[in-house]
């Protein structure tokens, strides 16, 4: 009451007297949110929830990216009705969680989030010994639903059945106004949940908006935090960012806020090695490039791009220690793997993957007789040899090397046969035995090669593979096995 009447003499919408449990409503006139946008089974949802009696709306991320005219990628549910009550509802429905129940509501492939609305943090919610939140179990009402979750723009709700859009905290003038503004005390709901501070900068690069002074000013004293944050949990909202299709923008913001130091522990390694930079910039940017495309991108690979500098560093150092090529090539993989496992809680999967990735390199130095055969059987050749290929476009090795694999990937039975022929001796044969040398005189790694000028640009092989990237700089690579 008060509230209002302040607004009234004052005769202004500031966010200090802004009446957050009442949320301004807009109309299609207003929003002007095209309704095509919407999937058909988020409007599933929410009309079988009405129709049994509750409240549902479309929230979260979804309504942001339908009022910048985006189709959202996923649709998360709002709504008054208990995990159980929505679990009844639908066929093939899931409750999981246990910090937080939410309910997964399956059709067919797609998958829509249903969330309870849910209470503000009480203070006497369980934390850890830095604030952190650790379970927020209650439900509440619509208006703490809104207060607690972590931006103005991904706070709104939007019910399909009479196209209105709920806006509690100013979200549409922030939309308007490109500005990202986090909900109540910035270093309250940091504290809270660190994760926020990743978030902030994802979507600062992924919707080119501009970080509002007072939700930038404390992330970089704040940003220690992030460590104690459960290691799977900042690995998930970091796939988040690396996927987002603007992973090359998030990284170079991170790095203009001087935030790459203990927001992301990988970043420390990735950012400062001079070398590695380019590529992890052409790696990034292939991933961009696919994620626009709409195809997959698998982590593995990203992840084996990010750390392939670290590895070459340690790889040299074994071969400088006395160890052969490949055994060198495992211990530094050993050590990368181990350090960030720890740190990040990489998942087994994504570690095996890179392994064997960062594995093949040297194989493909061997070009003669059944040794390309063999490699191009190898279940993941296309991601060793698209890693190849941005080894080549950055720099690391000879540009021949990758052309020579392009053409022999292509290429007839014939065609392979002469490729192999072209191949001189010496080139293949400085260790005699081969099988330590890895390719022997032939670029064996890091410590040999120099790095060959860059070439005139593009592969010569031309053709550029099925996935039609032959203009692109970068190879892409393939996600499909995942
Ligand atoms: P994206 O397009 O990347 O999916 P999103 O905003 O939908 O973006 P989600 O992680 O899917 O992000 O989260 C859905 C919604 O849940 C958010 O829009 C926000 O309202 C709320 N939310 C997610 N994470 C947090 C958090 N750490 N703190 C507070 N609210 C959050
Ligand atoms: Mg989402």
């Amino acid at each position: 009451m008060i509230k209002k009447l302040i607004r009234k003499i004052l005769g202004t919408k500031s966010k200090a007297v802004r009446d957050t449990n009442t949320p301004v409503v807009l109309g299609p006139e207003a929003h002007g949110i095209d309704p095509r946008l919407l999937s058909n089974n988020a409007v599933r949802v929410t009309s079988t929830l009405q129709e049994a009696g509750y409240e549902a709306f479309v929230v979260g991320g979804a309504v942001r990216d339908l009022l910048l005219g985006v189709k959202p990628k996923d649709f998360d549910i709002a709504t008054n009705a208990t995990p159980e009550q929505v679990k009844r509802l639908f066929r093939r429905a899931f409750i999981i969680g246990k910090r937080f129940q939410i309910v997964h509501v399956m059709f067919g492939q797609d998958l829509l989030e249903v969330t309870t609305f849910r209470g503000t943090t009480s203070d006497n919610a369980p934390k850890d010994e830095h604030g952190r939140v650790l379970r927020d179990n209650t439900f509440g009402s619509q208006a703490e639903d809104a207060e607690r979750r972590d931006f103005t723009i991904n706070a709104m709700y939007y019910n399909p059945a009479n196209q209105q859009v709920l806006d509690y905290h100013g979200g549409i003038e922030d939309i308007r106004a490109k500005t990202l503004r986090i909900i109540g005390v910035p270093e309250a709901r940091y504290r809270e949940d660190p994760v926020r501070m990743l978030r902030v900068v994802r979507f600062a690069a992924k919707l080119k908006f501009a970080i509002e002074p007072e939700t930038g000013a404390p992330i970089k004293v704040m940003a220690p935090l992030i460590n104690n944050v459960p290691a799977a949990r900042v690995f998930d909202e970091m796939l988040k960012l690396l996927m987002s299709g603007h992973a090359l923008a998030c990284l170079q913001q991170l790095r203009k806020e001087g935030l790459h130091h203990g927001l992301l522990p990988l970043l420390d390694v990735v950012l400062e090695q001079p070398l590695g930079v380019k590529f992890v910039t052409l790696a990034l940017d292939s991933t961009d490039a696919r994620i626009h495309a709409g195809k997959t991108v698998s982590p593995g690979f990203l992840f084996a791009s990010l750390l392939w500098h670290q590895v070459l560093e340690k790889w040299t150092a074994y071969r400088a220690a006395g160890e052969q090529t490949i055994p060198a090539l495992h211990l530094a993989a050993d050590d990368v793997l181990d350090s960030q496992t720890e740190k990040l809680a990489l998942q087994r999967k994504i570690g095996t993957d890179m392994r064997d990735i960062w594995s093949m390199q040297p194989r493909f130095e061997r070009r003669t007789g059944k040794a390309p055969y063999k490699l191009l059987e190898h279940l993941r050749f296309r991601a060793g040899y698209d890693f190849l290929l941005l080894r080549c476009a950055s720099g690391e090795i000879d540009a021949d090397i990758g052309d020579w694999w392009t053409a022999f990937y292509e290429g007839d039975e014939i065609t392979r046969e002469e490729l192999i022929a072209s191949v001189h001796a010496p080139r293949e044969g400085g260790g005699g035995g081969d099988n330590g040398g890895g390719g022997g005189g032939g670029a064996g790694g890091p410590a040999k090669r120099k790095r060959g000028p860059r070439r005139g640009g593009r592969n010569r092989g031309g053709r550029g593979g099925e996935d039609g990237n032959a203009n692109s700089p970068a190879p892409a690579h393939d996600g499909g096995a995942d």
